[in-house]
């Protein structure tokens, strides 16, 4: 079993359509895979069509979730969910706030970039993004197209859209405890994504790992990019004192990022003990 349970479409910041990226976890032979889009559940149908057409002997599950945007002690974190239901209304209107505000700091990003020097505009942001929740992934593919920068990941920087950078503006992004149990009274499964991601900027603390274990998150992403061995084996150690599972996971994004979909999986245990806690919505197909 190959089971990855991060990975974005053009719904958000991925380049693959919804359906693209069912196709791509087939090529690349999982069994398992999760739409995870950033604040939105947009692409969820696309994908759950897309496996429902999958040829007579082609098996793949697809787990429909998001990744919300949080923010604690002005630190940004990332909670994926798996299989909430969508339509629980608390929960949906969390993830609109967070989209809509998306376009005002889109506009605002878009603005610092042209006071740097960067030829690019509005316009273009919002064909790069096409339907998709706006962020800087597709902000940093305009500099890109600009010549402003090489690659997206360069634009990532002090000087450009990281954390804290130049041209960075702040979102509306909800507290991970509160989101934690919006999660949950959607009858969804809370996991940490990428709690030791130093290179995008400063991460939470252990103390608040707890807290939010308290709250009735489930897992850690252990197994992710952007994590070194030795954040892994602390992760691993501190969710074991907490309680909680460890996932692994690409974070795919398609041509955004270099991961391939399905770089690092989950263990089928871990993964049948979260599919186990939800009661908002099923896994498709498979
Ligand atoms: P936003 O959601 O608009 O605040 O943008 C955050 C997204 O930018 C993340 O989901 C990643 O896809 C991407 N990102 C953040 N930091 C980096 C980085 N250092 N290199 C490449 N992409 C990044
Ligand atoms: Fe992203
Ligand atoms: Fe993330
Ligand atoms: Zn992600």
């Amino acid at each position: 079993m190959r089971i990855d349970l991060h990975a974005h479409s053009n719904a958000s910041d991925g380049t693959d359509s919804p359906a693209g990226l069912v196709a791509a976890a087939v090529g690349a032979g999982l069994d398992v895979v999760a739409l995870t889009d950033h604040d939105t559940v947009a692409g969820h149908t696309e994908a759950a069509d897309a496996v429902h057409a999958l040829p007579p002997g082609t098996r793949l599950t697809l787990v429909p979730g998001a990744e919300l945007s949080c923010v604690v002690d002005g630190i940004s974190m990332h909670l994926l969910a798996y299989l909430f239901d969508p339509a629980e209304p608390a929960f949906a209107a969390e993830r609109e706030l967070v989209r809509t505000d998306r376009f005002r700091r889109g506009r605002a990003v878009v603005e610092r970039c042209r006071a740097l020097g960067a030829d690019i505009s509005w316009e273009q942001v919002r064909r790069i993004a096409g339907a998709g929740s706006v962020g800087r992934p597709h902000i940093a593919s305009a500099l890109v197209e600009a010549g402003v920068v090489a690659s997206v990941s360069d634009a990532f920087t002090a000087d450009w859209l990281a954390n804290g950078g130049r041209a960075d503006v702040r979102k509306h992004e909800t507290d991970p405890v509160t989101a934690v149990r919006l999660v949950r009274e959607a009858g969804g499964v809370p996991v940490f994504a990428h709690p030791g991601a130093v290179k995008r900027g400063r991460t939470v603390s252990d103390r608040v790992i707890a807290d939010l274990a308290a709250a009735g998150l489930a897992a850690l992403e252990v197994d992710h990019i952007d994590h070194d061995e030795p954040t892994r084996e602390h992760l691993r150690g501190l969710a074991a004192e907490l309680g909680l599972l460890t996932t692994g996971s690409s974070d795919y994004h398609g041509a955004r990022k270099t991961v391939r979909l399905g770089e690092f999986t989950t263990d089928p245990a871990v993964y049948e003990a979260l599919v186990d806690q939800a009661t908002g919505a099923k896994p498709i197909g498979g």
